[in-house]
């Protein structure tokens, strides 16, 4: 594992979260962006932006915050045209500045171009390196302006050319939406980590309209319907001759992210052509087949557990009880107590319903462990409230690698599961028993019949050649 601490690259961050959106063909373009991004607010909370084109020009705006925080009505009628991309940004270290807000955008030689990206460049350090020495010069510490600069050197004259060419040169996990002044182009990775779906919205003209977004739930939100996705090494070019798809390189194994329907995505999506609601409840059955418990309820950590104990509890016949609940208001002010209150951070967003649990076997079902300190502290909150045995069951295999194509996990290091075995994080969180569904049970969830699907998170077996900085992390086969 390398020593470079991430504070020492380059870049803000290397694992990113986000949503993308675009829209081409609509009058209300900036209007439907933003309701696109207020669906996709779950995959990014720091910054969002949102770029538009009246066929001439393109007007950005990007702010730190929440969608409907930055995007008044005001702001919205700034926006003209009817073609737009929008972005939602997450980031939990680095450097959180306004620079890194996407969608970033340049006035080039190709003409104007917005984009934005959900992913990671893996092999960005190194083309950075090498952009820099030849004269670039980065407005931001985002692997994503990375593409803009090869944009702009490329000696392709038009705009696809010179990005099928950036593209060529990129590598790990991308789904990008670019917005030029009268079309939208949009890429996906020849593996396909990150989702990327293709919507149609009918306008009573009869001319519909073409969205791409991260999720079918930004679909849902504006009466859109969900037609396919982006294929791995697709390109997709709409504009005023049409919509054109070609491959512009040979797909890769197809590598798509699990995490997604662990956690990531919202159950109402459909990703990867598969209902995550459908997959997680699953995970939550196979629990309950590979690890049953003697027990008198099924809790779900809200959000991230809730359709998991549903799978657990139908599968298992025990009742299932909604025994913490969370405060959706949290917000990003809050007024702190001026005393340390212990667990404040925990205790704000869960409350126990100790109705529900005193004197309580409980089965409390969550989606992941991290580093093991949530689940430590709602394993006290439980006993707390007064739950007698406090079971842990988890409905993915123990995370014991980072990702590097675009999911926040933390190094190597502080992963619970990379450096201990399951009973010393069972002794660490304090729970009775804990288990954790197995690598064949999750493929099972998902459908993976094929080998379709990036475990590395569970297996450090990644797909692709990944790089920090001059430390070759991993290369294996396909995971
Ligand atoms: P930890 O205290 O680090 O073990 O945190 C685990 C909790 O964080 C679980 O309840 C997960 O739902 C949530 N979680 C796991 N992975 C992520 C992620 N990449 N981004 C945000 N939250 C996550």
């Amino acid at each position: 594992m390398s020593d470079l601490k991430e504070e020492d690259l380059p870049f803000d961050k290397l694992h990113e979260e986000c949503g993308v959106f675009a829209l081409y063909g609509h009058p209300e373009a900036s209007n439907l962006v933003y309701l696109g991004l207020y669906a996709l607010q779950h995959r990014g909370q720091e910054s969002a932006g949102i770029a538009t084109s009246d066929g001439h020009k393109i007007y950005s705006v990007r702010k730190m915050g929440h969608v409907a925080e930055i995007f008044t009505p005001d702001v919205l009628n700034q926006l003209p045209g009817n073609l737009g991309i929008g972005h939602t940004r997450y980031s939990t270290a680095g450097d959180t500045s306004l620079r890194n807000a996407q969608p970033l955008s340049v006035a080039c030689n190709k003409g104007q171009v917005a984009v934005a990206h959900n992913g990671n460049f893996t092999n960005a350090i190194e083309l950075r390196r090498e952009l820099e020495e030849d004269g670039s010069i980065f407005q931001s510490t985002s692997d994503t302006e990375v593409v803009l600069h090869l944009v702009a050197r490329s000696r392709e004259r038009t705009l696809s050319g010179a990005l099928r060419d950036a593209l060529l040169q990129i590598e790990g996990a991308f789904s990008l939406v670019f917005l030029a002044e009268d079309r939208i182009i949009v890429a996906r990775d020849p593996h396909g980590f990150r989702p990327l779906a293709i919507g149609r919205l009918e306008l009573p003209d009869g001319q519909p309209a073409t969205i791409f977004a991260s999720e079918t739930c930004a679909f849902d939100l504006i009466g859109a319907t969900y037609v396919g996705d982006v294929e791995p090494g697709e390109m997709v070019i709409i504009g005023p001759e049409g919509m054109t798809r070609e491959l512009y390189t040979t797909p890769g194994v197809t590598a798509h992210c699990s995490f997604e329907h662990v956690y990531f995505s919202r159950p109402d999506s459909i990703v990867f052509g598969k209902a995550v609601a459908e997959s997680r409840e699953k995970m939550g059955r196979l629990l309950a087949i590979e690890h049953p418990v003697e027990a008198d309820v099924v809790v779900p950590v809200p959000d991230s557990g809730v359709a998991a104990a549903i799978g657990y509890a139908a599968e298992s016949g025990i009742p299932y009880k909604q025994a913490l609940i969370r405060n959706h208001y949290v917000g990003r002010t809050f007024i702190e107590p001026s005393q340390a209150i212990r667990d404040f951070g925990v205790k704000l967003k869960l409350n126990p319903v100790r109705h529900l649990l005193e004197g309580k076997r409980v089965v409390l079902v969550d989606d992941s462990i991290v580093r093991g300190t949530t689940s430590r502290k709602i394993v006290r909150m439980m006993r707390n409230a007064g739950a007698r045995e406090v079971h842990l069951r988890i409905s993915c295999p123990p995370t014991i690698s980072p990702c590097y194509y675009g999911v926040d996990t933390p190094t190597q290091r502080e992963l619970i599961a990379a450096n201990n075995t399951i009973e010393q994080i069972r002794e660490y969180v304090e729970a009775d028993s804990l288990a954790y569904l197995s690598l064949e049970s999750l493929r099972d969830s998902v459908d993976d019949t094929n080998g379709r699907f990036c475990y590395s998170c569970y297996t450090g077996r990644y797909p692709t050649l990944v790089q920090i900085d001059e430390i070759v992390l991993a290369k294996t086969g396909c995971c």
